[in-house]
């Protein structure tokens, strides 16, 4: 049986603020994603690495599902890229704070 692409009672808090137009549905200007497009819109969130502030930017002008902050928090921290190059740079900063 197919998963729905939206549980009434994890939107029930939201409901007075979602509204549909043309089977999309939106909460203020940005689009209510379901669950099944979420790590797509992960990925695209993070296609080029940002950090999570950046992330959270792009999301917060455009797209919306409930814990969605945590999600992309989620996602910066499994990328391996990221915390290979966090490491790195974090490993210069200690030289640069101590100079030889
Ligand atoms: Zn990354």
């Amino acid at each position: 049986m197919p998963r729905p692409p939206f549980r009434a009672t994890t939107y029930h808090r939201y409901a007075a603020s979602l509204f549909g137009i043309d089977g999309v549905i939106l909460m203020g200007h940005k689009i209510v994603i379901p669950a099944a497009f979420q790590q797509s819109i992960l990925n695209a969130l993070h296609a080029v690495h940002q950090g999570l502030g950046a992330m959270c930017a792009r999301a917060a002008d455009s797209v919306f599902w409930p814990n969605i902050t945590t999600d992309i928090a989620r996602t910066r921290n499994q990328c391996a890229q990221c915390n290979r190059s966090s490491k790195v740079k974090r490993h210069t900063n200690t030289n640069q704070c101590h100079p030889s």
